[in-house]
């Protein structure tokens, strides 16, 4: 019984386990039968119940517990083995599942929240978001739209292998943890695969699209809150939008009285497009 209740699911995810499972289950079968039969022919002998000398009842006792007890359990734990090999895998098929985004096949945003967690210093997080994806849409339509989600998907996975983590956070925003390096030469990586989508266009589902990405970047420095650093980000990229699209921000850059001239700037032309637009519809 000890070691069916220490037999957990994940267990049975190799094949070879089911056959080490009903060996070990019908060892333990033939044990207690064999040990039942031992401990109960003594009071049916004394009460001459027995048609044969104690001697060779417990011998045959013992015998047939081996014999028929022992195929008996070996062919039941083998059908059970085969059940829970088949839950397990399924099992394993529906977490991998749950942690990836079906459309990119990258992580989906709950598998990368918990990379995010198990980050410890020396790497950055990053925002990536498509510029002006809607427009994509409405001139190519949305299968193409889902072609270009792929593309990218496929260029951030490449740029960002071995340690690094990349996914799907919804929609055309991606995220990636890069590792390793210096801030400058991660920050240098995220720019390179920026320039690099710009820089040819996506031929995809029978279109060709040119397209551009906008980045924030935030540090994930030792005991930095993880929230704290995925705000940073966000905020950084929408600076980064703010300012024109097309290019990567870190958050510390946000900080620089330049571009805070440069946005109130851009926020004035917004302004006064708006109005525009306002005095437009009124008239
Ligand atoms: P911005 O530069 O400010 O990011 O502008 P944008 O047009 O990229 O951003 P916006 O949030 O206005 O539009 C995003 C669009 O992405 C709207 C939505 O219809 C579309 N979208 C979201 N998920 C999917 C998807 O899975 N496939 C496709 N094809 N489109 C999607
Ligand atoms: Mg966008
Ligand atoms: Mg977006």
């Amino acid at each position: 019984m000890r070691i069916s209740l220490q037999a957990e699911l994940g267990d049975f995810q190799h094949r070879h386990t089911i056959y080490v499972f009903a060996l070990k289950m019908s060892f333990l079968a033939v044990t207690l039968s064999s040990i039942v039969t031992t401990l109960l022919l003594p009071p049916l002998d004394w009460m001459g119940m027995l048609p044969v000398p104690l001697a060779h009842g417990v011998i045959y006792g013992v015998l047939l517990s081996w014999l028929i007890g022992g195929a008996v359990s070996s062919a039941l734990s083998i059908v059970a083995g085969h059940a829970m090999h088949r839950l397990s895998v399924s099992r394993a098929e529906f977490e991998q599942l749950s942690r990836t985004d079906v459309l990119s096949g990258l992580l989906n945003r709950r598998a990368f929240t918990e990379a995010l967690e198990q980050v410890d210093g020396n790497a950055c997080l990053v925002i990536f978001d498509v510029d002006r994806f809607k427009a994509i849409n409405d001139r190519f339509g949305h299968a193409c739209g889902d072609a270009v989600i792929v593309a990218v998907s496929a260029i951030l996975a490449a740029a960002f292998d071995g340690g690094s983590v990349t996914a799907r956070l919804g929609g055309e925003e991606f995220g990636a943890i890069v590792v390793g390096g210096s801030q400058e030469q991660r920050i240098e990586r995220v720019r390179a695969v920026c320039a690099r989508l710009a820089g040819q266009p996506i031929v995809a589902d029978d279109c060709v699209v040119a397209i551009t990405v906008s980045a924030g970047v935030a540090e994930l420095e030792s005991g930095r809150n993880k929230e704290g650093a995925y705000s940073a980000a966000d905020k950084a990229l929408y600076l980064a939008k703010a300012l024109g699209r097309n290019r990567v921000v870190h958050e510390n850059e946000g900080l620089h009285p330049g571009w805070r001239r440069h946005l109130s700037d851009e926020t004035a032309d917004a302004r006064a497009i708006n109005m525009d637009c306002d005095e437009a519809r009124l008239a």
